[in-house]
């Protein structure tokens, strides 16, 4: 047990990662339940996550962690599907030119091939240069232009690079220009093997993350009180504190201290994160898609993303568990009836069922999810992270770091800065 008085903001991955390797360290979470992001609900006989969530980590202290205790479906073959006006065609387009009409393939693959030359040791400043260097002027004005501008909402030439892997490797290259002469079989994407619960949902593999460690719920810090290091909660309680982490979304934590300086505030509140909705549902068929999951790139439906829970988890059913996903701005507040009813008969048309198929329907609306990585996100987030470390203020995990992250990471970097911190005091 630490001396010091620690205490944490989340009850996510990110928190319990910290409070586990933080002897001593009290967590307080604004929800009624621990796991944040990662946690996952039941609803008309199915487990929806908060957009689908899968595990394809390789780190072997996390999989020993998180696997032994939970039967999990171990898929070795995911598929993965895009959808763009009528046509389905395996993700990641690039990989599989084949699958799209001729003459949109022969166009892709001959800018493929002049960026390939005419780009050629240039660095990329931004997203788009990225997507043009790396695949050409048809893939960018016909799939990921449309793509990022309904997921991200924000026009390519503003995103940075940072969430990025590097250039294409040569093999790469040499994919690209098989699976434009014949159908490939999809081995690049990362998520091509991973593992997900039988049942309980994604969060079912996390829940006992939270055994042992001292969580209070219910607890929604309002305001922190840098100079006296006092937090105080929306039920009025107060708290003192010598170190506070904290993993709850860095703009709202900068906002909810009045000594920050006007620089941090204004560099915090141009921190961008998307808004989520899903909609769940279940419809009485046997089956609806060959899919694990599929991307929507048509601009006329706002679904992004849509899953398919049960083929997640391998669980036998006469009825398709589906999970469609939609991305707006921070600021959209939709009507989420409309939303929810024209998320599924789009997908009616698409997957080729009536609206008397549908068993039930919800939608579920999250502030946060992915955080959008703009050009002013890395240089914002330092400014704000130092300061605030300055104040005895730490942050971990997706939104307290502002850095998108997957969930055996966020747990890790919770992790870490435990160990840092024990090894400072
Ligand atoms: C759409 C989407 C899909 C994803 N898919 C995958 C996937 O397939 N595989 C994978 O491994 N990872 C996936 N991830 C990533 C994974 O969900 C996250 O990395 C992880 O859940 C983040 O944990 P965290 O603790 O950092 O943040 P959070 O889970 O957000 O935890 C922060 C906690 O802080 C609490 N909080 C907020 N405000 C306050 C306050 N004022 N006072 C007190 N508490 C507060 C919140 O309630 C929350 O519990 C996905 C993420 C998203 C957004």
């Amino acid at each position: 047990m630490s001396d010091r008085n620690v205490i944490v903001l989340g009850a996510g991955l990110a928190g319990l990662g910290f409070a586990r390797h933080y002897p001593g360290a009290r967590v307080f979470e604004a929800e009624a339940a621990p796991g944040g992001h990662a946690r996952s609900h039941e609803f008309a006989g199915a487990w929806f996550d908060r957009g689908a969530h899968i595990c394809h980590s390789q780190d072997k202290a996390w999989l020993d962690l998180v696997c032994a205790q939970t039967p999990l479906n171990e898929m070795t073959k995911s598929v993965v599907l895009n959808h763009k006006a009528g046509h389905w065609f395996a993700y990641p387009v690039q990989n599989h030119l084949f699958d799209l009409p001729q003459a949109d393939r022969e166009a892709a693959l001959a800018d493929f091939l002049a960026a390939q030359d005419h780009y050629r040791g240039r660095e990329p400043q931004n997203y788009e240069e990225w997507c043009r260097f790396q695949y050409g002027d048809f893939l960018v004005e016909n799939f990921y232009r449309l793509y990022t501008e309904k997921y991200w909402h924000v026009p390519m030439a503003e995103l940075a690079t940072d969430w990025l892997g590097g250039r294409l490797l040569p093999s790469q290259v040499a994919n690209i220009v098989a699976g434009a002469a014949g159908h490939q079989e999809e081995k690049q994407a990362v998520f091509r093997t991973f593992r997900y619960p039988k049942r309980g949902g994604f969060f079912a593999m996390l829940e006992r993350l939270a055994d042992g460690v001292d969580v209070r719920l219910n607890k929604r810090a309002v305001r922190v009180d840098a100079e006296k290091r006092i937090v105080a909660f929306a039920d009025g309680t107060e708290e003192a504190y010598e170190t506070l982490v904290s993993t709850m979304p860095l703009p709202q934590l900068a906002a909810m201290i009045p000594s920050a300086p006007a620089r941090v505030r204004e560099a915090a509140s141009k921190l961008r994160a998307l808004r989520q909705y899903c909609v769940n549902f279940v419809v009485d068929r046997v089956e609806l898609s060959p899919a694990n999951w599929f991307y929507i790139y048509d601009p006329d439906i706002a679904v992004s993303r849509v899953s398919f829970p049960f083929s997640l988890s391998g669980e036998a059913s006469d009825l398709t568990a589906v999970q469609a996903e939609i991305f707006l701005p921070s600021d959209a507040r939709p009507d989420e009836e409309t939303l929810r009813d024209q998320a599924v008969a789009d997908m009616g048309r698409l997957l080729m069922f009536e609206a008397a198929d549908v068993v039930a329907a919800e939608i579920r609306g999250y502030s946060h999810s992915y955080v959008v990585s703009d050009l002013n996100r890395a240089p914002a987030v330092a400014l704000v992270r130092e300061w605030l470390h300055s104040q005895g203020i730490e942050t971990a995990g997706l939104f307290g770091n502002w850095h998108y992250v997957w969930s055996d990471r966020a747990y890790a970097s919770g992790q870490t800065l435990a160990h840092n911190m024990c090894g400072r005091t």
